[in-house]
């Protein structure tokens, strides 16, 4: 059962039907997305699909706002009624700032990426680490979990780590004052979470039960990279699940190596859906269609390439 809002039904009419014919009329309600940018968003796509499928009168927008408008922006969209957003890069943090109050599992995390409206402020919490569970279900219940990188999505995956009871979990990071202040950033301290650069791989491989990268290798300008080698990929054992948070491209250099090495494998779509599914049923109240958001998500993509 997900967070619901603390004060639900405040600010969201979720009782609101659309017009017979799909219009946006007076009564529209407003949802959305804030980041800089946020053009390359996918999130509009998979809700504004979900929400058609729910038959609320609703629309779901992206809002490119800068980081020095933050507050203004919070405090705009609350005026003009607007009674959820996502929140992405850059302002998971800086959002906190804004927040009347957080979930404990978004304190735990240091960052937020779902806000809903109350009548008393904008209350965040993070759904990041719900989507990182949603497609491991008990696959990965108390295996030792390795994490590539230590930025902001490696935050949800070591919370997420704990819910796992992974007795422990070794973060791997290219610069040691950064690894070293990751770990060191959790409000409490976290048993069982080590730091170490990449060089300290070879010793970990083989311990890996749970290997998550949260490096944007593999994407973008680095479609074409891995964050592990062949040789790196035959030190895991075999009963390792090969965990990649990226969607685009599917699969990622990593896990196609990985899949031809016989291991078993995840990509980042799933947990993109579980996230939004999450941050939906936050606002809703009720069961997220998630089959619908998976294939919206997955029409899109596929076009796109
Ligand atoms: P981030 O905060 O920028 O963190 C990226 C991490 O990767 C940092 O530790 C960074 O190290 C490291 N890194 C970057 N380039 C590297 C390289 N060439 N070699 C080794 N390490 C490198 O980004 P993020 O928000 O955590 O996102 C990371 C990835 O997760 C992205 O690919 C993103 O698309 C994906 N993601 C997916 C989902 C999903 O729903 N599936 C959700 C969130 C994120 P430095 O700090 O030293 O630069």
């Amino acid at each position: 059962m997900p967070l619901l809002c603390p004060l639900p039904g405040q600010s969201l009419q979720w009782g609101t039907t659309p017009a017979k014919d799909g219009m946006i009329t007076g009564r529209t309600k407003l949802l959305g997305v804030i980041g800089d940018p946020v053009g390359h968003s996918l999130s509009p796509v998979m809700h504004n699909r979900a929400l058609a499928a729910l038959e609320l009168d609703y629309r779901y927008l992206p809002f490119p706002v800068k980081p020095a408008d933050l507050g203004t922006a919070l405090a705009g969209l609350a005026a003009v009624g607007v009674g959820g957003l996502n929140v992405t890069i850059p302002h998971k943090v800086a959002v906190l700032a804004h927040l009347h109050d957080l979930s404990p599992l978004a304190r735990q995390v240091g960052a937020v990426n779902t806000l809903c409206w109350t009548d008393q402020g904008w209350w965040g919490t993070n759904t990041d680490v719900a989507g990182f569970l949603a497609p491991l279900g008990q696959r990965a219940v108390g295996q030792p979990m390795l994490v590539l990188g230590c930025g902001g999505a490696a935050r949800a995956v070591v919370a997420a780590g704990r819910e796992l009871d992974c007795p422990a979990i070794h973060v791997v990071g290219r610069d040691a004052a950064k690894v070293a202040a990751f770990v060191e950033s959790w409000p409490q301290p976290l048993a069982g979470v080590q730091g170490h650069t990449w060089e300290a791989l070879p010793q970990l491989l083989p311990t890996a039960g749970l290997v998550v990268n949260t490096t944007p290798l593999g994407m973008g300008a680095a479609r074409d990279a891995s964050p592990l080698s062949w040789e790196d990929l035959q030190a895991l054992p075999a009963s390792v699940l090969v965990y990649d948070l990226i969607y685009t491209p599917r699969p990622t250099r990593l896990l196609q190596m990985a899949a031809q090495l016989g291991l078993e494998t995840q990509d980042g779509l799933a947990m993109l859906v579980g996230q939004g599914a999450e941050a939906l049923e936050i606002w809703l109240g009720r069961p997220a269609p998630v089959a619908v958001m998976t294939a919206a998500l997955e029409t899109h993509l596929a076009q796109a390439i």
